[in-house]
């Protein structure tokens, strides 16, 4: 027969913490709990199991569950001394929820269930307190009229209200047996005109109606909502807890409270958390009275500790919070309650948790032997080390938010708001901060951004320009911020009914994608010992090596200096945009025949060498891969008619020509036009002038400082074999010129960017031309989805909080879709050149789960923006030690 029932407390533990999946989590740490000797009142779960078969049939119960509940309930009473329904001495009962992870929108508890009329009798002779009996009653019926019968709460507190008027009285303590007894007889009719019912007397009716109510929130609407957001699925169900009453209400030697085993802000290992004396769970939960603090130490002017109001509870307490953590490895939350002096333990769970605090928690367990290091490594959500790495909010600051957009690059920014990146850049040179705030940013406002301390647009998704880009140097940035109007002409912004103008101060958190008006406060990244601690271990542990996507000397420096293996991937495009090259760009680009392009590529030349040489000399003999040209041309020149006047006149052009030309390279969709190699193809002169700019570099650098860089020259969007000969075949010949010309060599490669679908099926055929393969996964997630990355913010966050996607595919790489042209492709690649080298540079490279994935598939590398390289660093470790599903952080 299946056994719905566990029983817990009192000598008979038939659970364990690792049934959490049958017995939920609240009901297998009771289990455990009471198992390794700790103080938990007896009690009995009812499974998961029973809440999936409830489902399954149409809302009704196994048949054999009534039979063991009451068995489970006998053995409850049997241990207490005590009889449910028992006029004398009655057995009273908490019911509690408990799924499998923690669930808000549930019903969480019902207390002193198995209260009524008469048994409030017993127990006032019990207690010797008929205030108190009377309280418990009318507690009681509060909890389960609202949570079970579905009375609105306002009802009961109208009644309260009521009968305090009438007393004068202005605090519940006030109040007398016989003013909670006039509140209990007010309730049920209260209760019995909104349910056409009377409160149910009969302590069986009660826990059935408990256990239902349980069962039946698992279905409601904010738990339904929850799971989706959380991906739970509703076949795991949730457990109900039934468990003996100890109560913390019942004098001044009585207490309840909530406390962390370390400090869960910072990590320290110290005892932290509130107790009430004199009180029921619920006043915690409520706020009215002001909890104190555990111990001395914690205690301010004027504020009892535990540790002297209850001194030999608290010395047990203590106990029981070194048992925990030696139990269980970790930083526990708990809950207890103290009656007569006698301590009980009523739930523990794994703690939340702080970035900061899950940093030091980990290393400070490993370090003293209670985990070991590749433990301390798996514990620390990679992802949550982006809050380490910037400035971020001062979390006890009051929030009110003006607006809110995807949180495109975490920390946080305070500026004035600037809506040029010009201005961005004029007045930063002064030393002002600034926002740039912008519909959406272009390769033209780089400079802006760059000047800027946080980037605000109002359209675009998590791979638009700005997003990007701002990751790329560690700026703040809230991108797609829709409900926001700019208005470029009036200098404003608004937002709900507020308006912004130009030069007020505003405040970005990327991290939540959250805008207020003026300065919030904040708080400075601190890179402690325990960053450098966990990484050291992270590094020891990990297969992938991780390098940065960089272009300019200060994101390379980043880059290394977060521990960058090498530059996996610099996009040329980027240099091109500096105001001394621009011009000979769009000269180049007006020029009427190759000979015009040659003179102005000749002009382009030494400012790429210096670029080079610069990466060159800060990478120091570590590869970088340098993508040559990739943006469809148009993107360098003006748009607007006044632009286009300005620069024509700038370039000594005439206006229409340069109408003309920007016409002319006018794509409807420039994604899929004349860009990557095919660019190099129609003008080789272009990709001739970049290879002659890279071996010069290199070699200048291999002579001043003796460490010879390795260059990896990467072709863009390649989709057939030709294209990768021909632009190969470019490049070799100018190596050869101009090693001869030097009299000198260098090691290079050649690869090329797996990023379109047709790559990725004839990888075979590809790798016979190619030294490496980069699977760029942003432009390969968009042509294998069909779905332009900076137009996907118009449907794609509906198609993840509906479910119709289960994560944005540009931030979390399509394992199912994308995934599989990736596999294909390393599987072709390999097969036809084993030693083929083989990384990712899409914006997946820095996301912990498309790096679990690269590992599996065998990558060499990942590649991703600066500040996320130790995001990656950690990561890799945890895909080579294999992931462990159950992070706090
Ligand atoms: C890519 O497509 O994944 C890539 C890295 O290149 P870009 O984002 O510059 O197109
Ligand atoms: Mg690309």
């Amino acid at each position: 027969m299946t056994q719905w029932v566990y029983s817990f407390g009192a000598g008979h533990n038939e659970g364990r913490a690792e049934m959490r999946d049958l017995l939920g989590g609240k009901g297998a740490n009771l289990a455990e709990m009471a198992a390794i000797g700790l103080p938990v009142p007896p009690g009995f779960t009812i499974t998961t199991a029973v809440c999936t078969e409830f489902y399954k049939n149409d809302r009704r119960y196994p048949e054999a569950l009534a039979g063991q509940v009451r068995a489970a309930l006998a053995r409850v009473e049997q241990a207490t001394g005590r009889t449910f329904g028992d006029r004398h001495k009655p057995l009273l009962v908490s019911v509690r929820s408990g799924a499998r992870v923690s669930m808000p929108g549930m019903m969480d508890t019902v207390l002193n269930l198995g209260l009524n009329d008469a048994t409030v009798e017993g127990l006032t002779n019990a207690s010797g307190d008929a205030r108190f009996a009377w309280d418990s009653y009318r507690r009681f019926i509060q909890m389960y009229g609202s949570v079970v019968l579905g009375v609105d709460h306002h009802r009961f507190e109208e009644i309260i209200e009521h009968v305090k008027l009438d007393e004068d009285a202005t605090e519940d303590t006030a109040l007398t047996a016989q003013d909670w007894h006039r509140v209990v007889a007010a309730y049920k009719d209260m209760i019995e005109e909104e349910t056409k019912k009377p409160f149910p007397q009969d302590p069986e009716d009660q826990l059935w109606g408990a256990i239902g109510a349980v069962f039946g929130s698992w279905m409601n609407p904010r738990a339904i909502t929850y799971r989706r957001l959380h991906d739970i699925p509703a076949e795991w169900g949730t457990a109900v807890n039934v468990q003996a009453m100890v109560f913390g209400n019942m004098g001044n030697d009585c207490a309840t409270g909530v406390c962390f085993t370390r400090n869960p802000s910072t990590g320290e290992n110290v005892f932290y958390g509130e107790f009430l004396v004199n009180a029921q769970g619920e006043d915690v939960v409520a706020g009215i009275r002001t909890p104190q603090p555990l111990s001395e130490a914690q205690a301010k002017p004027g504020e009892t500790s535990m540790e002297r109001a209850l001194p030999a509870a608290y010395k047990e307490l203590l106990h029981v919070r070194e048992t925990l953590e030696k139990h269980y490895q970790d930083m526990q939350d708990i809950e207890f309650t103290v009656e007569k002096n006698k301590l009980y333990m009523l739930q523990t769970r794994s703690g939340k948790r702080t970035a900061a605090a899950s940093l030091r928690i980990a290393v400070e367990m490993a370090q003293d032997g209670l985990i070991d290091e590749k433990e301390a490594v798996r514990r620390v959500n990679p992802a949550s080390l982006d809050q380490l790495l910037h400035p971020t909010l001062d979390p006890k600051a009051a929030r009110q938010v003006f607006a809110k957009g995807l949180p495109a690059s975490p920390g946080a920014a305070v500026g004035a708001v600037v809506f040029s990146a010009d201005e961005a850049e004029s007045r930063a040179a002064k030393g002002e901060a600034v926002i740039l705030v912008r519909i959406e940013t272009s390769p033209e406002d780089i400079h802006g951004m760059h000047a800027a301390r946080g980037i605000l647009t109002t359209r675009g998704g998590m791979t638009s320009h700005a997003a990007v880009v701002a990751r790329g140097m560690g700026r703040p940035c809230v991108a797609g911020a829709g409900g926001i109007a700019v208005d470029y002409g009036a200098q404003t912004l608004s937002a709900g009914g507020r308006m912004v103008r130009a030069g007020e101060t505003i405040t970005l958190d990327g991290a939540s994608g959250e805008v207020f008006v003026g300065a919030m406060p904040m708080i400075e990244p601190q890179l402690s010992g325990d960053f450098a601690v966990l990484m050291g271990w992270a590094d020891s542990h990990r297969r992938l090596k991780v390098r940065a996507n960089a272009e300019t000397p200060l994101d390379a420096e980043t880059a290394r200096k977060f521990g960058a293996e090498g530059i996996g991937l610099c996009r040329t495009e980027h240099m091109f945009f500096d105001p001394a090259r621009i011009g000979a760009v769009r000269q180049m680009i007006m020029a009427h025949d190759e000979a015009g392009r040659r003179a102005a590529l000749e002009r382009l030349l030494p400012f790429q060498r210096q670029d080079f040489v610069a990466l060159f000399r800060i990478m120091a003999g570590l590869p970088v891969t340098i993508r040559l040209l990739d943006p469809p041309l148009h993107e360098f020149l003006p748009h607007g008619a006044q632009e286009i006047a300005e620069v024509a006149s700038a370039l000594g052009q005439d206006v229409a020509a340069m109408e003309r030309r920007v016409a002319e390279l006018a794509e409807a969709n420039p994604m899929l036009g004349h860009r990557g190699c095919r660019l190099g193809i129609s003008y080789p002169e272009i990709y001739e002038m970049q290879a002659r700019a890279i071996f010069e570099g290199a070699l200048a650098v291999a002579e001043e400082t003796g460490a010879a860089p390795v260059p990896e020259i990467m072709i863009p969007l390649v989709g057939t074999r030709r294209e990768l000969e021909i632009t190969r075949a470019q490049i070799e010949r100018v190596a050869g010129e101009v090693f001869a010309a030097a009299g000198r060599t260098l090691t290079y490669s050649i690869g090329t960017m797996i990023e379109l679908p047709r790559a990725a099926l004839i990888a075979d055929a590809i790798a016979e031309s190619a030294d490496f393969f980069s699977f760029g996964t942003n432009d390969l997630t968009q042509t294998t989805f069909g779905l332009s990355r900076d137009d996907a913010g118009k449907f794609l966050p509906h198609y993840v909080e509906s479910g119709i996607l289960p994560k944005d595919p540009f931030v979390s790489l399509d394992i199912e879709g994308v995934g599989a042209l990736v596999r294909m492709a390393t599987k072709k690649g390999r097969r036809v050149k084993p030693a083929i080298k083989l990384g990712i540079c899409g914006e997946h490279g820095g996301d912990p789960a498309s790096i679990a994935f690269c590992e599996s598939v065998g990558l060499d590398y990942v590649s991703c923006s600066p500040y996320r390289v130790p995001v990656a660093r950690l990561a890799a470790a945890q895909a080579a030690l294999g992931a462990k599903g159950d992070r706090t952080a």
